[in-house]
């Protein structure tokens, strides 16, 4: 197998993008396809500080390289969720990859700042693991980029994410999800801008750029992730894709083109939250303090 570029020795066959690729033209396509994503959703600028939120996991390793090594002001975040040991595994990866860069990575501890790990919180309250685990994690990530005088929040969702993610919405046709999903949403108040420069790269290309690029992540997935519906989407898409590459991808841009005739329902007003003082649209406390106030009294709901 030929590098479609070069000649040389391909590693990888990327059939959505009719391209074999020797390790160094694999390596180019991924990092100029994070560019072009950045450019053209004006993601982010050299001197913008980003705080990239990082799972331990290929993607957000591998962004956080990127955005580094292309001369971006990018520090990480990691999240530790106490989740079994899972949590400490993908903590090792994150501090491990920060250590060999130099790069910054800020740590923080959902039992410190819910009074909580997630196995204990999934029995406390309503709601299913995925739900809440997200609902905590944008939380934290908002309010660390916030605090942190960050201009931008940068997460490693890829297109198989995104193209999961679409799949999910149109099966419900929720409009404001819809609406929502975009590579880029811009910041207002305390809400910072937040972007998803891999929406065009598969899971594939980035575990093969990890590999190539000795970016040591944690290949195991979420104990939770088992049996959530986000893992059935993405086997379905799989399925099409080996039967037609490219469907993916041909999903996801379509989407992004139409996406203004997506409109969210109502312009929610944003206030700041009397406990935390971080915005929400409730009419109280933001749902992070009624989940940190449910867990202070340790009854389940
Ligand atoms: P997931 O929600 O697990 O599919 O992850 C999507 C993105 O969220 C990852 O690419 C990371 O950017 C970010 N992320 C996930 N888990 C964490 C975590 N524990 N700490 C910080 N960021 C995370
Ligand atoms: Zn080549
Ligand atoms: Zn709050």
């Amino acid at each position: 197998m030929k590098c479609s570029v070069c000649g040389g020795a391909a590693v990888i066959k990327l059939r959505h993008a009719g391209l074999r690729l020797c390790p160094e033209h694999l390596v180019a396509r991924v990092e100029r396809e994070v560019e072009r994503a950045i450019r053209r959703f004006h993601m982010l600028a050299p001197q913008e500080r980003t705080l990239v939120a990082v799972s331990g996991g290929k993607d957000s390793l591998a962004l956080w390289h990127i955005l580094a090594k292309h001369g971006y002001r990018a520090d990480g975040l990691y999240i530790d969720l106490g989740i079994g040991g899972y949590s400490g595994r993908s903590r090792e990866a994150s501090e491990g990859f920060a250590r060999a860069h130099g790069l910054s990575l800020q740590v923080i501890s959902l039992k410190k700042e819910l009074g909580a790990t997630l196995d204990e919180l999934v029995k406390l309250a309503r709601g299913k693991t995925c739900s809440l685990c997200g609902t905590v994690k944008r939380y934290l990530m908002n309010r660390a980029a916030w605090e942190g005088g960050y201009q931008v929040l940068a997460t490693g969702h890829n297109l198989d994410d995104e193209a999961a993610t679409l799949l999910g919405n149109v099966l419900r046709w929720d409009e404001g999800y819809l609406a929502r999903q975009y590579p880029v949403l811009p910041g207002e108040g305390k809400l910072v801008k937040k972007v998803k420069p891999l929406v065009f790269l598969s899971e594939r290309e980035m575990a093969a750029y990890c590999l190539i690029q000795g970016i040591k992540y944690l290949y195991e997935d979420c104990p939770h992730a088992e049996g959530a519906r986000s893992i059935a989407l993405k086997g379905v898409l799989n399925e099409l894709e080996d039967r037609y590459p490219g469907t993916k991808l041909s999903f996801l841009r379509g989407f992004l083109s139409l996406h203004e005739r997506f409109r969210p329902p109502e312009p929610v007003e944003l206030r700041d939250c009397p406990s935390c003082g971080m915005p929400t649209a409730a009419d109280g406390p933001c749902r992070f303090c009624r989940l940190k106030e449910r867990v202070s009294h340790g009854a389940p709901a």
